[in-house]
């Protein structure tokens, strides 16, 4: 009986281990943060090699506008979002020179159409889903009303729009695709029927902010607009 015992435990164990070490996808849902936002959101986190694919569909967005998207270090919207802690910068080092350094889970700007609707994508070697320091898994995943600029410490005072626990997920219910890069996505199962997603590399966005905010603003419009492209879907 005690032999059954041991082996049902090294069987859950290993497939405990298994589940988590062969993780490829993550997920946070968004939900309003305070009461008088009615955001939401749904963000995916697929891995593809060293790099994780992060794609976004938020509604609810102020139109034309740039609303910021970050990672912060603890996994606990309470408290209207104040218990979220810093900005997520496992790289962040105490010295003059990296002051000006993005944060690993600075992630950039989400465009919203006209509607208040957006859909986000970037890609990012920083960050990694459940290993190492810079593991994403469990932490908060938090939109707000103004864009970033994308130099830490100038974020000011920017209200908290909508935020979400990123963690594991039911990959079967999200959708698959696959990229012209033979790379494999993830997106939101909440995502239209007719959505169109570019299937051409995703070239970073974070970085063209980080060299100047006009840059970085038409570099997001133009991806955006290639989202619109037609999607020759190879996925499922
Ligand atoms: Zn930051």
């Amino acid at each position: 009986m005690k032999k059954l015992h041991l082996l049902l435990l090294a069987i859950l164990l290993i497939f405990i281990g298994r589940n988590l070490s062969g993780q490829d996808v993550l997920k946070s849902d968004l939900s309003p943060i305070t009461g008088s936002s009615s955001v939401t959101g749904e963000v995916t986190f697929t891995r593809s090699g060293d790099e994780l694919i992060v794609f976004g569909v938020f509604r609810g967005l102020q139109p034309n506008m740039l609303h910021a998207l970050h990672i912060h270090e603890f996994g606990d919207l309470t408290n209207q979002g104040k218990n979220v802690g810093p900005h997520f910068a496992p790289n962040r080092v105490n010295d003059k020179e990296n002051q000006a350094q993005r944060d690993a889970g600075d992630l950039g700007n989400v465009l919203a159409d006209e509607n208040g609707n957006a859909q986000f994508v970037t890609r990012t070697k920083d960050l990694t889903l459940v290993a190492g320091p810079s593991r994403i898994a469990g932490r908060a995943l938090i939109i707000y009303a103004g864009r970033d600029l994308g130099i830490d410490g100038k974020f000011g005072d920017n209200p908290m729009l909508a935020g979400g626990i990123i963690s594991s997920t039911d990959r079967t219910k999200l959708s698959k695709r696959t990229l012209n890069t033979g790379e494999t996505i993830y997106l939101p199962s909440n995502l239209p029927e007719k959505a169109k997603v570019k299937v051409e590399p995703i070239e970073p966005v974070i970085e063209e902010i980080e060299k100047g905010l006009q840059k970085g603003v038409t570099r997001l419009e133009n991806l955006l607009q290639n989202v619109g492209e037609t999607l020759e879907s190879a996925g499922e």
